[in-house]
């Protein structure tokens, strides 16, 4: 049975297991269209109904193609996308860039409003510019009914953290900080979103792949040791006679902090695996055993972003 939580003080409902479209992009694999649109079809009916996109994503592929696979579905889903990030290392944060990227983001998608609309990995971008003049463009477009709520994504949590004490932010989405190989959202980012009634997004459960029987994608962030330790996972659970990914999305399903956990969608037979993580429960000795496998990585990190606002 699927659960649903409230994001923070909006008043968004949505699914603990959320639709993460940057798959559909094809940015871990090539996919099809007829797997795409069954994925998606099939996550609605079964009550996912938060689906998190990018223009980023896929390079616009993501945003279009969950458009049409959504096309008659729109009202029964939570839609958030994003603004600000439009490529590899391609960021403007400028108010008149947010303003006509969202408006290409909606034709895209096939709506005339998103349910969030979140500045995309803010770490890249200047503080400054991020309170003064990329919050305030995105208040404007709620204002005028595209966007119901504005929130900030990305992976500093002292970035995501110094902006939203500046400026008033309905949620922000943190990635790859809370999993099987890193919790330290927990201690600073949980808490303080809890204090200002910030909703929390948690991504990544599977630290963007990293726990799954294929591995980690070529442009893949993390340090090779922590590579290792998601491989060493998977060959833990396999021995147990379990699948790792279902246990690293129970984990992360299990942790109320966060109102729901997006994880990277866009076959049929991963949405029915993923479902299945909502109704298993996981051995408590065999979570003892994988932390003794990552006790030598826990919450390593990386860099990302502006120099200053790493963290
Ligand atoms: P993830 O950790 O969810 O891993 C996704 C990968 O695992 C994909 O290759 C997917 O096909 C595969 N997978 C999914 N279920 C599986 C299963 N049961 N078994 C084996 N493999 C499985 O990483 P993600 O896609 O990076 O994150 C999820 C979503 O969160 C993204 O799609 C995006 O919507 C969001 N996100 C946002 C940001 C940001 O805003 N900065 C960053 C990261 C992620």
């Amino acid at each position: 049975m699927m659960e649903y939580r409230q994001l923070g003080g909006t008043e968004l409902r949505i699914s603990v297991l959320g639709f993460g479209a940057s798959p559909l992009g094809d940015v871990f694999r090539k996919t099809e269209p007829a797997e795409r649109n069954a994925a998606v079809h099939f996550a609605v009916d079964q009550g996912i109904n938060f689906f998190d996109v990018s223009p980023y994503y896929g390079l616009t592929l993501a945003e279009a193609r969950l458009g049409e696979a959504l096309e008659g579905r729109r009202e029964k889903v939570v839609l958030a996308t994003k603004c600000g990030r439009y490529g590899d290392s391609e960021f403007d944060f400028s108010a008149k860039r947010i303003t006509a990227g969202f408006e290409e983001s909606l034709k895209r998608l096939r709506t005339d409003y998103v349910d969030l609309l979140q500045a995309h990995d803010v770490e890249f971008g200047h503080v400054q510019q991020v309170v003064e003049e990329t919050l305030p463009a995105m208040r404007r477009l709620q204002e005028q009914g595209k966007a119901r709520y504005v929130g900030i994504t990305g992976y500093s949590l002292k970035n995501l953290m110094e902006i939203a004490g500046k400026a008033k932010v309905d949620s922000i989405l943190s990635y790859c900080r809370y999993n099987l190989l890193i919790t330290d959202m927990d201690q600073s980012l949980a808490p303080f979103a809890r204090e200002h009634g910030i909703g929390l997004i948690n991504a990544s459960p599977l630290h963007m792949g990293i726990i799954t029987e294929r591995g980690a994608p070529e442009w893949h962030p993390a340090p090779q040791a922590l590579r290792d330790a998601g491989q060493r996972i998977v060959a833990l659970c396999k021995a147990r006679g379990v699948d790792a990914s279902e246990v690293a999305l129970r984990f992360c399903l299990d942790y109320a902090g966060a109102a729901s956990t997006l994880v990277g969608l866009s076959s049929l037979g991963h949405v029915e695996r993923n479902l299945k993580a909502l109704e298993m429960k996981v051995e408590p000795e065999l979570l003892r055993e994988i932390a003794e496998v990552v006790a030598p990585v826990k919450d390593v990190t990386w860099p990302s972003g502006l120099e200053e606002n790493c963290g």
